[in-house]
């Protein structure tokens, strides 16, 4: 098997993931799309196939926007106050360090924006967004995000989370990562290290299925319980991946076994060439519905959607909340 990360069609072809003849439309996709495959998920895609594969072996089908597909199907754009934050709402805010991952997911709803040499903010570019966290109080938390905040080193990221902790108003601290199934060996001494704080922190984890939890990956997991932090997970109902009852029964008891709460479970943003990926938000109810009561309420994540044009992220099933729900319903 593969002993480092894999970043071309060729690499990938080399490596036996994708057919040799296949190289030259892949590397157009490439052209666009970034590839990578670390040592750990080529293992993973050679022992579970498919629903590993489908994440992030690019295909064709990439260059193809379907018509209800956006190019910014999140609207971050009006709502970034200085370069790399992204304050939508009123008590939490991202900072998007840098825009590089440890893999790149071909259902990624940022795929237009991530990458390994883009995004990096300048020293100049962070001590500014540091000082408009410093400078704005109704901002609570922090969620680092990117891109992938833990594939920065871990003297910068520690710097970082120091910097934020010492602002008296923001209470919580919160990083989203797929580095600890994606590639564990990152969560060495020195990376733990950066993150053992004061202040509350809290990772939330991205992963989709139950065989991303690795010996590797839950030995990771351990350690950072150990260095205090809270541990939650986020997926995303992927067809081929996790769109059925038992995979997303497997994969939720996966994150239980190794303390990770399941927090979210995201239907899919409408990103330009990732309709393979869609399934119907009917379809997602339903499989919630069969899980709910035979399997412990733990592993019960908030199925959300992000609305378009900026409007937020929204917990699906539950209508009734939905803003203007109550009015709407009065003026019948
Ligand atoms: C998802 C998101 C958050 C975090 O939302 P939670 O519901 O608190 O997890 C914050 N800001 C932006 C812009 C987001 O997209
Ligand atoms: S790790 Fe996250 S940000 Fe990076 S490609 Fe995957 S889904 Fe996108």
């Amino acid at each position: 098997m593969t002993s480092r990360t894999l970043r071309s069609a060729e690499e990938l072809a080399d490596a036996g993931l994708i057919a040799h003849d296949s190289v030259p439309a892949l590397a157009e996709v490439a052209r666009r799309y970034s590839i990578a495959v670390t040592p750990t998920v080529a293992a993973l895609i050679a022992q579970h196939g498919a629903p590993m594969a489908r994440q992030y072996i690019p295909t064709a089908e990439e260059l193809i926007t379907a018509p209800h597909e956006l190019d910014d199907p999140t609207a971050d754009a009006p709502f970034t106050p200085i370069k790399g934050v992204v304050h939508r709402y009123p008590d939490r805010a991202l900072l998007k360090p840098l825009l590089a991952c440890p893999v790149y997911c071909r259902f990624c709803f940022r795929r237009e924006a991530v990458g390994p040499d883009g995004g990096l903010l300048s020293e100049a570019e962070l001590e500014a967004a540091l000082d408009w966290f410093a400078r704005t109080p109704a901002v609570r938390e922090v969620i680092l995000t990117g891109g992938d905040p833990l594939m920065l080193s871990p003297r910068r990221l520690g710097y970082i989370l120091e910097r934020l902790a010492a602002i008296p108003h923001i209470e919580t601290l919160r990083i989203h990562s797929r580095v600890p199934v994606a590639d564990p060996s990152r969560l060495d001494g020195a990376m733990l290290a950066a993150l053992t704080l004061e202040r509350p922190l809290y990772l939330c984890v991205h992963a989709n299925h139950a065989a991303e939890f690795t010996p590797e990956a839950a030995r990771a997991l351990h350690g950072l319980h150990g260095a205090g932090l809270v541990l939650l997970g986020q997926s995303v109902l992927l067809r081929g991946v996790n769109d059925s009852e038992g995979a997303l029964e497997a994969l939720f008891r996966a994150m239980l076994r190794n303390r990770v709460k399941p927090y979210y479970l995201h239907q899919l943003d409408p990103a330009p060439g990732t309709a393979r990926f869609h399934v119907p938000v009917e379809e997602g109810l339903a499989l919630l519905r069969g899980l709910r009561g035979r399997v412990t309420g733990l592993a019960w994540p908030t199925y959300v959607q992000e609305e378009p044009e900026g409007g937020g992220k929204f917990p699906l099933g539950m209508e009734g909340l939905r803003p203007g729900a109550g009015q709407a319903r009065q003026a019948r």
